[in-house]
């Protein structure tokens, strides 16, 4: 007997003859005779249509009222998951399972105070393990906390899978199944790359940095606390028949493990490419090459809450005047443009020029930190297709090109091929 925690994503419960086969999942489980708890997604679509219905409330012309209350928005999109885990339990009840579904708050799962985007601080776990241990199953909504202020708080987009890795943590599973629409983790999105190939295992920091550059398979945030808190977590499909032989596997389900990168016999050099569409580049010219400038240009736009990634600044010519690139989220180019002009004075620059619609492919690979020249393979073979390069930044396991959107599925493939990813 083992707890286990399941998370089920979107279209895992898009309709209610998908949810009737979450439900089989749960019950093969269940029938072996673990502990468990569910998560659940809203069903697919759902979560956008709500931000939708925020977003567009029609506001009295000329209004300086802010775009809109993030504690409402939260109230708002917050409803998708309450939809489906009641419909999830009533399924289980309905093959004579104990099951119950619980908000966020009624667990509770405690957030900070950032609406919208909230970090779980504490999950309460006592009564959920007592009823667990008693034979009834958890079905949590996902996406969900509660604020220090007593009110509904959304954990950011993609949060459900950050609420069962959290569960998982606080209830000392065994196991965290990430449940959804392909049977794992790819060497890239398969839905771009047909040749991409299904990994057994992938360690923490790759699945990290091909999260943060746009593989959303995974939140981010849920791919931290699994590292953290050395959760064992699998990513697999709901779409496989729940009965299929080796399903109920307790160690090796089918699916990828996120795992320690000891746990990794054969590493390779290149594990996976990831990319981020709507990517935007600003450009300051002519700005003063003296000590401050960066602060001055980047302080302001932190204040802004606008994310900057990647930073290219010139050595200037003269020592007098020098180029500061950096890319910042499409979304945020007319915010981040309104910024650099109200401290234009402050920062010294000529001209603010800027573009939109860029994307950003990444070479991931823990191998290679101990190999030579992977960056140089990446530049030829993106060089060989006539793909234009725009900027680069590396770390010790990845490597980021910004290139021109039209490009992207050019380049991703490019890249899966050049270092040997494509499966024969
Ligand atoms: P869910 O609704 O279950 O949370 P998501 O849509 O958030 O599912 O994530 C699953 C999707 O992630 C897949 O359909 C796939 O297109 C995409 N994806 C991107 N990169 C990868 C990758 N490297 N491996 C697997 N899936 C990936
Ligand atoms: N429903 C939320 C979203 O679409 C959370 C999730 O599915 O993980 O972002
Ligand atoms: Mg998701």
């Amino acid at each position: 007997m083992a707890r286990i925690v399941m998370k089920f994503g979107g279209t895992s419960v898009a309709n209610l003859e998908r949810i009737y086969n979450v439900a089989r999942h749960v019950k093969r489980e269940v029938d072996a005779g673990h502990e468990v708890a569910v998560v659940v997604s809203a069903m697919s679509g759902k979560t956008n249509e709500l931000v939708g219905w925020v977003e567009n409330m029609p506001k009295v012309a000329g209004s300086n009222a802010p775009f809109y209350d993030a504690r409402e928005y939260d109230a708002v999109v917050a409803s998708g998951e309450q939809v489906t885990s009641g419909l999830l339990a009533i399924a289980l009840q309905s093959m004579d399972i104990n099951a119950r579904s619980w908000q966020g708050w009624q667990v509770p799962i405690k957030t900070d105070n950032a609406h919208g985007a909230a970090r779980i601080l504490d999950i309460e776990g006592a009564d959920i393990i007592r009823r667990m241990g008693e034979g009834q199953v958890a079905v949590i909504a996902g996406f969900q906390g509660l604020g220090p202020d007593n009110r509904m708080a959304t954990l950011g987009r993609g949060g459900s899978d950050t609420s069962a890795v959290a569960i998982a943590a606080a209830v000392k599973a065994e196991r965290c199944d990430i449940y959804t629409d392909v049977d794992g983790v790819y060497t890239t999105d398969p839905r771009i790359e047909p040749k991409a190939r299904r990994l057994k295992k992938i360690a923490f920091e790759e699945m990290l940095e091909m999260a943060s550059l746009g593989a959303k398979v995974l939140q981010v945030r849920s791919v931290e606390l699994a590292m953290v808190h050395k959760v064992r977590t699998f990513v697999r499909s709901s779409f496989e028949d729940p009965d299929a032989p080796g399903m109920g596997d307790l160690l090796n389900p089918p699916g990828t493990l996120i795992c320690d990168e000891d746990e990794i016999v054969e590493q390779e050099v290149v594990t996976g490419i990831a990319y981020a569409k709507d990517e935007a580049q600003i450009s300051l010219r002519r700005l003063a090459d003296r000590p401050g400038v960066s602060a001055a240009i980047f302080g302001p736009l932190a204040e802004a809450h606008i994310n900057v990634d990647m930073i290219v600044q010139n050595i200037s010519e003269d020592g007098s005047k020098t180029d500061m690139t950096f890319t910042v989220p499409s979304g945020d180019v007319d915010k981040a443009l309104k910024v650099l002009s109200d401290n234009k004075e402050k920062i010294g620059y000529d001209v603010a020029q800027s573009e939109s619609g860029l994307v950003k492919v990444s070479v991931i690979g823990i191998g290679m930190r101990s190999h030579a020249g992977v960056a140089a393979s990446a530049f030829r073979a993106l060089a060989d297709k006539g793909i234009n390069i725009k900027a680069i930044t590396t770390s010790e396991i990845k490597i980021s090109i910004l290139i021109d959107g039209p490009y992207a599925e050019l380049a991703v493939r490019t890249l899966h091929s050049a270092y040997g990813l494509d499966k024969s």
